[in-house]
């Protein structure tokens, strides 16, 4: 196959990926299914991105032979508590906040934007035909209602100092846990789904007030469900922590979808795994509780990128919005079956 006709493909294998990330993960060995749609969305790219790369392009690295540079996807702008999903060349290196972001074999990369990220956030792609490029990202702020909550066990509130202590060497245990970058994609494999059926009782973000005390912002989203209600894995992925009482969250499960993404589920009444073990998306991980600092029954079911907190009701709504350019990928139709359900309001 000669150049010419190889970087289409390659193009629009990616731009596969764009539209698929969620749940094809194999949709570019099959970038033929749709040869019209790259070049019409690469009319429409983003102004804040570079122009598309030559086929011609000679810049080669480690004496390999050339490498042509892929144009990298990436959306021109997130919520604030978003996971974005972008696409680029698989050598390219990636840093966002700090971090060098992991780059799979597809050429896809995730990371998570604060709740209070103000924005514009940079982040620069190094590809090895093009150096370094910054694509600037919007920040699309978010409200956040004040929630109070009254009726809290006190000492979960202003616990004592041994308490306090007890409660920072658990969160150090939790922490711990959120800083594995796995290879694994699972939070790309397949779309995100209900872990419970339920009215959502609490939002992520939300300034929270116990017993009229102001306290941190609600760290994931709250899902009324009967005690015992079984807990499904969102996605799959490997559990990463599990501990059946700690002072605040009570049972509490860290399940980890890769690169850094990760799923917790506190409160629970019982766990059904164990550190290390692979979990299956829709696998039971255990139960509704209310255990640690709940007033009721309800999963709190929360989402990390590595420390930073992402909304799980973003990632369980970008059915169409997967990621890599949400503006590129209009028109392109959802894959069948992948609608997520809905919770009754
Ligand atoms: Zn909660």
């Amino acid at each position: 196959m000669n150049r010419s006709t190889k970087l289409p493909m390659a193009l629009s294998a990616l731009l596969m990926l764009a539209a698929c990330a969620a749940n094809a993960p194999r949709a570019q060995t099959s970038p033929e299914r749709k040869p019209s749609r790259p070049a019409a969305m690469q009319s429409k790219q983003a102004p804040t991105q570079q122009p598309p790369a030559k086929p011609s392009r000679e810049t080669s690295i480690g004496g390999g032979g050339a490498i042509p540079a892929r144009r990298t996807l990436l959306p021109q702008s997130v919520a604030q508590g978003s996971l974005v999903i972008g696409g680029t060349h698989p050598a390219a290196i990636v840093e966002y906040a700090g971090r060098t972001v992991r780059v799979a074999p597809s050429g896809r990369f995730a990371f998570g934007v604060g709740r209070d990220e103000q924005g514009p956030i940079v982040v620069r792609v190094t590809q090895p035909a093009t150096g370094m490029i910054e694509h600037r990202i919007e920040v699309t702020p978010r409200d956040w209602p004040v929630e109070k909550i009254d009726g809290v066990p006190p000492n979960t509130v202003n616990p004592p100092p041994e308490i306090a202590e007890r409660i920072e060497r658990e969160q150090a245990m939790v922490a711990a846990a959120r800083k594995r970058d796995d290879a694994r994609e699972d939070y790309a494999e397949r779309f995100f789904i209900w872990p419970v059926q339920g009215r959502i009782s609490g939002r992520f973000g939300n300034q929270r007030v116990y017993n009229g005390t102001p306290k941190s912002p609600h760290s994931g989203m709250d899902i009324a469900a009967a005690q015992g209600t079984a807990i499904k894995a969102p996605a799959a992925g490997i559990v990463s922590f599990a501990a059946p009482d700690l002072y605040l969250t009570g049972g509490t499960v860290v399940l980890d979808h890769g690169a850094g993404i990760s799923s917790n589920f506190l409160h629970l009444s019982r766990i059904d795994v164990k550190v290390g073990d692979r979990v299956a998306q829709g696998q039971i991980v255990g139960a509704v509780g209310a255990t640690g600092r709940a007033t009721g029954p309800h999963l709190h079911w929360g989402m990390n990128w590595f420390d930073t907190r992402i909304d799980p009701l973003l990632v369980l709504e970008r059915v169409c919005h997967v990621g890599p350019n949400a503006p590129n990928i209009e028109g392109i139709a959802c894959p069948t079956g992948t609608a997520t359900i809905k919770p009754e309001k």
